[in-house]
């Protein structure tokens, strides 16, 4: 099991680190903040990580793709600036 980073990209934006997979801030409820691989978009990835205060509360660790390679630090495969 690897642990939880939490990473801050080039660009200043908030991402969690877990293992090579990096995940973007997607969403957002009253407690919850839901974060979505990063690339989700591009391949229809479905796996996600919840957190709720900086502490994760579940995981769905099912990716569709390979691991991505390791090359810190961590960028995002895409311009998220539209969530922002
Ligand atoms: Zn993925």
């Amino acid at each position: 099991m690897f642990p939880v980073i939490f990473v801050k990209s080039q660009k200043g934006r908030q991402l969690i680190k877990f293992g090579r997979y990096t995940f973007y801030k997607h969403s957002q409820s009253r407690s919850k903040m839901r974060w979505a691989c990063s690339t989700h978009y591009s391949k229809g990835c479905k796996a996600s990580i919840f957190t709720a205060e900086g502490h994760v509360l579940s995981m769905r660790d099912q990716h569709n793709h390979p691991e991505p390679e390791l090359k810190p630090p961590p960028t995002p495969m895409f311009d998220v600036s539209q969530y922002y």
